[in-house]
């Protein structure tokens, strides 16, 4: 069975860390980006040699962490260590992530010469208040300078970043950002219900009453609002958080995981899975780079950076698949795919889980043995798929 191959790079600085991020990156770079980079081609050089993918790779991702504060000569360095150790397919998609306020006109430009060819930016909100609330260090002004700049040195595809639920947002503000968003016509957006994460400055500012969490309902009806806005709007809800301009427009590299198709991951804390194996990258910086400057390249060490790697018992791979399957929306899970790749026919594997919630509209088996979750149920999703555990 053909199945092209996804790689995440996984750039861990930021210039500022804002209020509600507990993602494993650094806002103190230093000197460290030029020793990482070097990890990075270094750690690349060595999973290539030993682990070939059959097929091409289709997609490449550039995420963070910030990886817009890298310079274009250093992204483009990274890019060419894949091109020399990994056989790219004829137009794969190469995201980068980006803050607005990274984007000025020559660095667009010297992205779109180097390959980059979709932008993922990190809006969050189309109000300033609301963004600096946030701790993001781009403004509302930023982000049209930015996409401007983007369209103008030939960028086809960009998506945004939007949070919702932020304490002090109100149901207008949420409105307002929508249509701030859909007034610079992106060609895809990903919208995420704000999660207070323990350790952040949100939290603390929680935990003193100086912010006040939104409370489930209220995420509820952010999210229901949005599903109502984008449909009118004529958007494609093709995943749970996600929606596309076009069919053509969703995101390849994010499909590539809820396919559960095989990718692998560089960088601290990046997380890879190929050839019913996951694996997970150390996740301390320091850690990770004096483990990969220590291999012995004599003996090719595949996973030079792993903490961890292990084999997928094939019920969790099942139950895998399905769960993200399911979270695109328009694809659903194809069970002919599913039987091709497992040997089992879902529809026995699965008879309960699937009989239950077609009984309740919650999931509809087409004809042609897509199974697909009901939109409406998208945000209470986890409850759902908690009769697959
Ligand atoms: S830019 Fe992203 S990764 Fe960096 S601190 Fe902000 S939310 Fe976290």
């Amino acid at each position: 069975m053909k199945e092209p191959w996804s790689l995440y790079v996984h750039i861990p600085f930021c210039k500022t860390r804002c209020s509600y991020c507990d993602f494993v990156t650094s806002a103190e770079a230093g000197d460290r980006i030029p020793r990482y980079l070097r990890a990075l081609e270094r750690e690349i050089e060595f999973t290539a040699r030993s682990l070939v993918p059959r097929d091409p790779v289709h997609s490449v991702y550039f995420g963070g962490g910030t990886p817009s504060i890298l310079t274009q000569d250093q992204i483009e360095s990274v890019l060419n260590t894949i091109r020399a150790n990994f056989r790219l397919s004829g137009s794969p998609e190469i995201t980068l992530e980006a803050n607005p306020g990274d984007l000025g006109a020559d660095q667009a430009e010297r992205l779109n010469e180097i390959g980059v060819n979709r932008l993922s930016l990190g809006v969050q909100s189309g109000h300033d208040g609301e963004l600096w609330r946030m701790g993001r260090r781009h403004t509302v002004a930023d982000t049209v300078q930015a996409v401007s700049a983007a369209r103008a040195a030939g960028f086809k595809n960009i998506s945004f970043d939007l949070i919702f639920g932020y304490p002090g947002q109100s149901q207008k503000d949420w409105r307002e950002s929508l249509e701030f968003a859909l007034s610079l016509a992106p060609d895809h957006l990903s919208l995420y219900a704000l999660s207070i994460e323990d350790g952040t400055a949100l939290e603390r500012a929680v935990a003193a009453g100086n912010a006040v969490a939104p409370s489930g309902d209220e995420l509820a009806d952010r999210y229901e609002f949005a599903l109502d806005f984008l449909r009118d709007a004529g958007w494609n809800h093709y995943e749970i958080s996600n929606w596309s301009r076009t069919a053509e427009s969703e995101s390849r590299h994010n499909k590539q995981y809820w396919r559960q198709g095989p990718y692998l991951g560089f960088g601290v804390a990046a997380h890879g899975y190929a050839y019913h194996s996951r694996s997970a990258n150390i996740a301390d910086l320091d850690a990770y780079l004096n483990a990969v400057d220590s291999c012995d390249a004599r003996f090719f060490p595949p996973f030079p950076a792993a903490a961890e790697t292990s084999m997928q018992p094939s019920q969790e791979e099942m139950r895998d698949e399905m769960i993200f399957g399911l979270r695109m929306l328009r694809e659903g899970v194809d069970l002919a795919r599913f039987e091709k790749r497992h040997g089992i026919k879902a529809e026995s594997h699965f008879h309960s889980f699937i009989e239950k919630h077609s009984a309740g509209g919650r999931v509809t088996l087409s004809a042609d043995r897509k199974l697909r979750l009901n939109p409406r149920y998208a945000f209470i999703s986890n409850q759902i798929f908690i009769d697959l555990v």
